[in-house]
C-alpha cells in the first residue's frame, strides 16, 4: 500500500510560513494584496476564485476583484490591466484565463507587470522558470508539485522523473524544475512510443495529461512516488485524477489523492506568491 502524500500535509506548513511572512509585512505597514481580473462568470473561474479568496482571508492576505462582463471590449481589459500594474496597494495578479475568444490573451499577458505575475503566465515568469532564476514566479501548479515533493523530504538528486504532459501551465515548466532539483527528466506526450515502458522507468512520476486514467498499473512499478496533477469528473460525476488511483496505489511506494493532492497546495503557493511580490517590493 502506497503512503500517501497529502495536500492538507503540505497546505498546513506552506501556509504557516505565509502567515508569518504577511504578518510581518503588516508590521510595516504593508498588507499583501491579490488582484483579481475576471471576464465572464465561467463556472471554473468562480471555483477557483472562491477557494483563493477563502485562502487569502485566512492568510491575511487581501484582495480586490476587477470584473468585466464576457462581452467587454479588448481596450476595457487593457485598461484594467493598466490599473493593477499601476496601482501600488496591489502586488500580485491573478487573471482568469482562456479570455473569451473574441479577445487577444497574448497581447493582455504582454500588457501585464512581470512583477504582479503571481500565476506565471508572462514571458518574464517562463524565463525564470527555464533559466532556473528568480525571475517573475512559477506557475503555481508545478511548483505545488516541487512543494509535496519538498515536504516529503523526496530528494530527486540522480533520480530518473517523467513527466506525462508538455503544456507550458504544467507539464513543461515541472520538468525544469525537476531538472533545477538535479533530477534525469523525461517528457511524454501524445506522440510517445511505448509510454508504459518509458513511465515504468522513472522514479518520480508527475502526470498531467488532462485525461482521466491515463496512467494506470500497467505503467508503474514497485518504489515509484506518483504525483497526480489531473483534475477531471468521470462517469458517476466524480472529481478524479489522471491517474487510475485504484490499480497504481498498491503498486507505488506513495501516491498524491484527487481529491486532496496537488489542487490545494496550488492556491497556497498562489497567495504565498503575492505575499513574496509584496516583500520584494518592500525590500
Ligand atoms: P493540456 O494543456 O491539455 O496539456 C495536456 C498535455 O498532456 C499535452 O501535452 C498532451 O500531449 C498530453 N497528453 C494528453 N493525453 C495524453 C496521453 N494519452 N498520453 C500522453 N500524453 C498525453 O493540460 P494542462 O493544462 O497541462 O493540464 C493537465 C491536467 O492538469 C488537467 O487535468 C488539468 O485539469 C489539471 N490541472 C490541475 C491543476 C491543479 O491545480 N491541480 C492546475 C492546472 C491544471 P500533446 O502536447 O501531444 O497534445
Amino acid at each position: 500500500m502506497a503512503k500517501q502524500f497529502l495536500g492538507k500535509e503540505v497546505v498546513a506548513a506552506l501556509n504557516d510560513r505565509i502567515m508569518a511572512d504577511a504578518a510581518a509585512l503588516k508590521e510595516k505597514g504593508v498588507t499583501p494584496t491579490l488582484g483579481i481580473v475576471r471576464v465572464g462568470e465561467r463556472e471554473d473561474d468562480l471555483s477557483y476564485e472562491r477557494g483563493a479568496v477563502k485562502r487569502c482571508e485566512k492568510l491575511g492576505v487581501a484582495y480586490e476583484k476587477f470584473l468585466l462582463p464576457a462581452d467587454c471590449t479588448q481596450e476595457e481589459l487593457m485598461a484594467v490591466i493598466d490599473q493593477v500594474n499601476k496601482n501600488d496597494a496591489i502586488h500580485g495578479v491573478l487573471m482568469f484565463r482562456p479570455l473569451p475568444k473574441h479577445l487577444d490573451e497574448a497581447a493582455v499577458i504582454k500588457a501585464l507587470d512581470p512583477e504582479k505575475d503571481v500565476d506565471g503566465i508572462t514571458d518574464g515568469s517562463m524565463v525564470g522558470v527555464f533559466a532556473g532564476t528568480n525571475q517573475g514566479f512559477p506557475p503555481c501548479t508545478p511548483q505545488a508539485c516541487m512543494e509535496i515533493l519538498d515536504y516529503y523530504n523526496v530528494d530527486c538528486t540522480g533520480k530518473k522523473a517523467v513527466v506525462v504532459g508538455r503544456s507550458l501551465v504544467v507539464g513543461k515548466p515541472a520538468a525544469m524544475m525537476l531538472i533545477k532539483k538535479n533530477a534525469t527528466v523525461t517528457v511524454c506526450h501524445t506522440r510517445t512510443v511505448d509510454m508504459p515502458s518509458v513511465v515504468k522507468e522513472a522514479d518520480i512520476v508527475i502526470v498531467a495529461a488532462g485525461r482521466a486514467g491515463v496512467v494506470d498499473a500497467s505503467y508503474v512499478r514497485e518504489g515509484q512516488i506518483v504525483i497526480d496533477v489531473g483534475i477531471n469528473v468521470n462517469a458517476e460525476g466524480k472529481l478524479c485524477g489522471d491517474v487510475d488511483y485504484a490499480s497504481v496505489e498498491p503498486i507505488v511506494d506513495a501516491i498524491t489523492p484527487v481529491p486532496g493532492g496537488v489542487g490545494s497546495v496550488t492556491t497556497s503557493v498562489l497567495v504565498g506568491h503575492v505575499v513574496e511580490a509584496a516583500k520584494r517590493k518592500n525590500a
